[in-house]
């Protein structure tokens, strides 16, 4: 080996190295159980013709089988989204659309994936190596201030709901308007919206406070008889962002027992690319606006995935933060709440490509635990941060659900 050749290899082993999986690391993670809460894939379902068994190794996309099977990822909400813009008046067809389009995927590869509504679902679904495919709505616009709604969506396997999307809806306040005068607030979450977080316990839906607004988190907690989640959601003390929690709220829900499912979003985990973000937002949202114009002129129905796309080109402006700042806000977290109040939401398919260094897909989340181990985390710790502590979440979800509905049942008789 000539000094060229020797350097040239030094310079490569380091690189490597950089984002080698160690063999203990790698034998961490893949004898975990890892649910992911947050992925907004059935918009790509639904309106692109999307194939999760796509192999096309160009496809941008973060989530598809074979991703999903290189990062040992065992379990998926997908994220049940009506974008209160492009299907303003039938939020509840587009709720079940994008609910059908995750059951049109499973039936397309029943070898690979399946449906999935409880914890022995997922437990089955890992043993079976398959991806456990489950159904989180974003936004309670989606029920149309109707119980009835709610009660068909969780028939149907819905198992979460954020209370609001970034729209506040007529019985939730939103993070996402909080500040704007011309929204109609509820000072948090008004008298329908506790009925329907209650009745969101009764059913086993876990109750979602990503998304909402301060006030509405601490009456959500107030009112929920079973502990809550945020199902991508980070830290507001490592990143200024309104849709981040602060250090009071993550106490909050560790007293609670729920878990917080750290947001991958580079916006919402780095101080640096959020302030960018900020300084060309207006020009991003006019090219935004200017896009769909262009598209109504042509008498072309609008989606959010033609948003998405110029979204993606002003994301790609500003340098991806490093995976350090992700792995920062699950540390603090960790550390606020307790190691048994954290886990991972990505947001995959969901943040217009907007992800730190290292992680372009499902198929990087090895590189969270080596990350989380080269931070001192043992595998007990990593385990649950990975989907141990979901898991326990969302069966307390369920021991309260069965509890509420015995206690009906002997009302009912008593009468
Ligand atoms: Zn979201």
């Amino acid at each position: 080996m000539n000094i060229f050749r020797s350097s040239l290899f030094l310079l490569l082993t380091a690189s490597l190295a950089a984002q080698t999986i160690t063999p203990r690391a790698r034998a961490i993670h893949n004898s975990a159980i890892i649910v992911d809460t947050h992925a907004d894939t059935p918009q790509r379902f639904l309106y692109q013709n999307f194939d999760i068994g796509n192999t096309d190794p160009k496809d941008i996309g973060h989530i598809s089988l074979d991703k999903a099977r290189a990062g040992n990822l065992g379990a998926e909400f997908f994220s049940i989204w009506a974008d209160p813009e492009t299907t303003s008046g039938h939020f509840a067809r587009s709720t079940f659309d994008m609910i059908d389009s995750v059951y049109q995927q499973a039936a397309r590869h029943p070898d690979r994936m399946m449906m999935a509504f409880s914890v022995a679902d997922i437990e089955r679904a890992h043993k079976q190596k398959k991806l456990a495919a489950l159904m989180g709505i974003e936004g309670g616009h989606s029920i149309e201030n109707d119980i009835h709604l709610l009660r068909d969506y969780y028939r149907l396997g819905v198992r979460y709901m954020t209370l609001s999307w970034s729209n506040t809806n007529e019985w939730a306040d939103s993070s996402g308007d909080i500040d704007d005068p011309k929204i109609q607030h509820h000072n948090g979450l008004a008298d329908f919206g506790k009925q329907v977080v209650l009745e969101m316990n009764r059913m086993g839906m876990m109750v979602d406070i990503s998304h909402v607004a301060d006030k509405t988190f601490f009456d959500a907690i107030a009112t929920s008889r079973a502990p809550v989640i945020a199902s991508h959601s980070s830290a507001r003390a490592l990143t200024n962002h309104p849709r981040n929690m602060t250090d009071d709220m993550l106490r909050d829900v560790a007293k609670n027992g729920g878990v917080v499912q750290t947001n991958f979003y580079s916006a919402f985990i780095d101080d640096n690319y959020r302030k960018a973000v900020e300084a060309q937002k207006q020009d991003a949202e006019a090219a935004v606006e200017a896009r769909v114009a262009e598209l109504k002129a042509a008498g072309k129905t609008v989606t959010y995935l033609d948003k998405d796309q110029v979204e993606r080109e002003w994301a790609a402006k500003i340098p991806r933060p490093p995976l350090k700042s992700l792995i920062d806000h699950i540390d603090h977290i960790a550390k606020v709440a307790g190691v048994d109040h954290v886990g991972l939401g990505s947001d995959f398919d969901g943040v217009s490509g907007a992800l730190p260094e290292g992680i372009d897909s499902a198929a990087d989340l090895p590189k969270i635990t080596q990350a989380l181990l080269d931070r001192g985390y043992n595998e007990k710790d990593i385990h649950k941060i990975l989907g141990g502590n979901l898991l326990r979440v969302f069966s307390e979800v369920e021991r309260v659900s069965r509890k509420m509905q015995a206690e009906a049942a002997r009302t009912s008789t008593s009468q």
